[in-house]
């Protein structure tokens, strides 16, 4: 039977302390023991309800947690208060001075800073490489490759990662295949697919309100509780601990998550439908253009649709500033960046989330200066959404493609 990641998160009954249907929030940084010894021995290993100090763990975190290691069919897992700390937290657990890390040339600009201009200067080095050619992605690694680094659906191009073929090729060589699974949570499962670390940032569609920053690592319960390890683990000693109140209404929203995703993703198909059918140059996955449709087809979770993401190439950086300026003014959504929030955002990743990759590597990624993404909202009426955008994109004169539109 396919995994569905919805019913595993259901299946989850926490009570509050009286019996309230949403868990109590711990408001507490740290706990009373009845017994020194106790304190002692929690100190040295984790033991089952125990507590010490929030920043190691909290019980609302914990909660959190545990959905979302049911979500992504993990052994365990730790949130964090940001999708950067999840991943930095991540990196520097699994790489030493000295060490390698293989990376998607297409990712998010954060990420590729971090590995570009952080992590070098504690000896570890980075790689970028595009995943979609297998050959070169194995050429890349060496045996000092810790890692080898993909996002599931990529930010901004919407590129596919062949997660079990990657997995194939990370494990060849002993190094671990980490997936920054944002923009597709529910949709695609890596851990299943054979990655072995998931990191997410929850700011975007798991938490999907846009009122928080938020991150998660799943994965093992040896890699996670490696995390915690209040002598080595960098999660602990780093310190990106979640705010317990934040986790709380994370885990709410993180309830409606498949709901949410579903009508992303019919809403995201109607516009992309359109735009391709008036010849403009779309990138989404649920096109049967996409170049990667078949392999999201074979890799995903049936019945939560294709994603809430969309590209559209307005040509030139001028085009794409005047058709967002037109579209907020439109009220199609708001000029801002980040994804996953119930109303429509757009941004040019060219001049922002992707302006750390310098101009030739952007190039050499395929982002182009026009280029506009697109995180589709909610919206109850998606035609009226559409024609609006539609109307946007006639009038600033968006060039369409050549061989359809001519
Ligand atoms: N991963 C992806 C794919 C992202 O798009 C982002 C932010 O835009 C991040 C990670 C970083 O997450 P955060 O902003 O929560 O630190």
């Amino acid at each position: 039977m396919a995994f569905d990641p919805a019913s595993r998160i259901q299946d989850q009954l926490v009570f509050g302390e009286f019996g309230d249907v949403n868990p109590s929030i711990t408001d507490s940084s740290t706990y009373t023991f009845l017994d020194p010894a106790r304190m002692e021995e929690v100190f040295e290993h984790e033991i089952e309800g125990c507590f010490l100090y929030s920043r190691h763990w909290n019980p609302t975190n914990r909660y959190l947690a545990e959905a979302l290691a049911r979500m992504e069919d993990g052994e365990s897992a730790q949130v964090m208060a940001s999708g950067m700390g999840a991943i930095s937290t991540t990196l520097m657990a699994l790489c030493s001075q000295g060490d390698e890390i293989v990376c998607g040339r297409n990712i998010y600009g954060g990420t590729y800073a971090l590995m570009k201009n952080v992590l070098p200067r504690f000896g570890v080095t980075t790689r970028f490489v595009d995943l979609r050619d297998h050959a070169a992605v194995r050429a890349a690694m060496t045996p000092r490759t810790r890692v080898l680094y993909a996002e599931s659906i990529s930010n901004p191009l919407l590129e596919v990662s062949d997660v079990p073929a990657l997995a194939a090729i990370a494990h060849e060589t002993g190094a671990r295949l980490v997936v920054d699974n944002t923009f597709s949570p529910m949709i695609l499962s890596p851990l299943r697919l054979g990655a072995d670390v998931v990191v997410h940032s929850m700011t975007k569609f798991i938490n999907g309100t846009s009122d928080c920053v938020a991150g998660c690592v799943v994965s093992n319960k040896e890699f996670i509780g490696a995390l915690n390890d209040v002598n080595t683990g960098t999660s602990m000693l780093l310190g990106p601990v979640l705010d317990s109140f934040r986790a709380a209404s994370i885990l709410k929203n993180l309830h409606s998550l498949h709901v949410r995703m579903r009508q992303h993703g019919h809403n995201a198909a109607h516009v992309a439908r359109r735009l391709d059918s008036l010849g403009y140059d779309v990138h989404y996955p649920g096109l049967p253009g996409h170049p990667h449709h078949a392999l999201l087809l074979k890799l995903m979770n049936p019945g939560y649709g294709w994603g809430g993401m969309m590209t559209l190439d307005a040509g030139t950086t001028e085009a794409a500033n005047r058709l967002m300026q037109r579209m907020q003014e439109e009220k199609v959504g708001y000029l801002a960046v980040s994804l996953g929030y119930f109303k429509t955002l757009f941004s040019s990743p060219g001049h922002s989330t992707s302006s750390e990759l310098p101009p030739d590597e952007r190039a050499a990624a395929g982002i182009s200066d026009g280029l506009i993404r697109f995180s589709i909202g909610l919206d109850a009426d998606i035609e009226h959404t559409t024609a609006r955008i539609a109307k946007c994109v006639a009038e600033v004169g968006v060039k369409r493609r050549i061989a359809t539109a001519g």
